[in-house]
């Protein structure tokens, strides 16, 4: 195990060093308590001995800073010192210590306490190993294995503050499965899960590693395109539009609707852009289905009297 020792005093930091290498450690030492924390931060830290008096900071506030900046690891603290009364150790605790060790320490102590210390790092993992498959788990849409419109909907906004910074467009795509309950009621229920699972595979096959590919509903996707002009999202749901019709289905033709929406120069309001794109997807079902809508030929249309509305694409 990697173990980091902050001691002032050279003999006892040597003692500490060669004991732990004979336990079968790897230590490394910082001579104060500002070289521990430089390197807590540097390097994957899962242990540290530190000493409580040396000069600069001190090992109870070395142990504050290690608490405050919770790091994705956990940093098991053993306060070793000389200090040694119940003021002391409580001090030293509440400082955040895990474990408490009065010098010289123990050989036979110091190895139960590292034990100790390998258990707890050892859950700690396996939790964190958990708990990240279990937020697999919850971003992700069962049947399809896209990310789910919660997931979606968090890309979204983690989106919205990067985009803040940078003026780059981005664009929506939303479609939706043209009659697709006609489809079930026809084929089973079934038959329609493995078609979603198909639309699912041609929309993965055909985004970019940086756009978020999501099922936002039933048999509703939607794709998040960062750096995507409203020509160059337009195209794509054009792309996928005429994959998908052209598609050897077993059971009948099956068709999708585009929503297409592009955020302006100097607007970045990824909801206002969704809801465009829900808009211009309403419009292309209305017109007809099987066709891809951007939501900037709404505008034009809504102020051009009596004009039908200029499609980007159609059948
Ligand atoms: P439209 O062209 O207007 O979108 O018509 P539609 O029939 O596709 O729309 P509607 O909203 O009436 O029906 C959606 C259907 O999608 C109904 C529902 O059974 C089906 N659906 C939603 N989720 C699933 C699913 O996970 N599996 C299957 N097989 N069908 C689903
Ligand atoms: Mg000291
Ligand atoms: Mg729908
Ligand atoms: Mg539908």
């Amino acid at each position: 195990m990697r173990i980091l020792i902050v001691e002032d005093q050279a003999p006892t930091a040597l003692y500490l060093r060669r004991t732990l290498e004979r336990l079968g450690h790897d230590p490394v030492v910082a001579s104060d308590g500002y070289e521990a924390w430089r390197i807590v931060q540097e390097e994957n830290i899962p242990v540290v001995i530190t000493d409580w008096v040396m000069p600069g900071l001190d090992g109870p506030q070395l142990c504050r800073l290690i608490r405050k900046e919770a790091r994705a690891l956990y940093t098991y603290v053993i306060l070793l010192t000389s200090k040694h009364d119940r003021r002391d150790r409580l001090e030293g605790l509440r400082a955040g210590a895990d474990d408490y060790l009065v010098k010289p320490p123990d050989l036979e102590e110091l190895v139960v306490r590292l034990g100790i210390a390998e258990r707890f790092l050892s859950l700690q993992h396996e939790l964190e190993a958990k708990n990240r498959q279990l937020a697999e788990l919850a971003s992700r849409d069962g049947l399809t294995g896209l990310k789910n419109r919660r997931c979606f909907e968090d890309c979204m906004r983690s989106a919205q503050s990067a985009l803040d910074f940078r003026n780059v467009p981005f664009s929506v795509i939303i479609l939706d499965v043209d009659h697709f309950k006609q489809y079930n009621d026809t084929f089973g229920h079934p038959a329609g899960d493995e078609a979603l699972k198909s639309v699912a595979w041609t929309l993965r096959l055909n985004v970019r590693e940086n756009d978020t590919l999501a099922r936002y509903g039933g048999e509703e996707f939607a794709i998040l395109m960062p750096g995507t002009s409203a020509d160059e999202a337009s195209a794509l749901a054009e792309r996928l539009r005429s994959t998908i019709e052209g598609t050897k289905w077993p059971a009948r033709p099956i068709t999708a609707s585009f929503g297409v929406a592009t955020s302006d120069q100097d607007s970045a309001d990824l909801a206002g852009v969704l809801e465009m794109a829900d808009r211009a997807l309403y419009h292309s079902k209305s017109l007809g289905r099987n066709r891809v809508t951007h939501g900037r030929s709404l505008e034009t249309s809504a102020s051009t009297v009596d004009e039908e509305p200029v499609m980007v694409a159609r059948k």
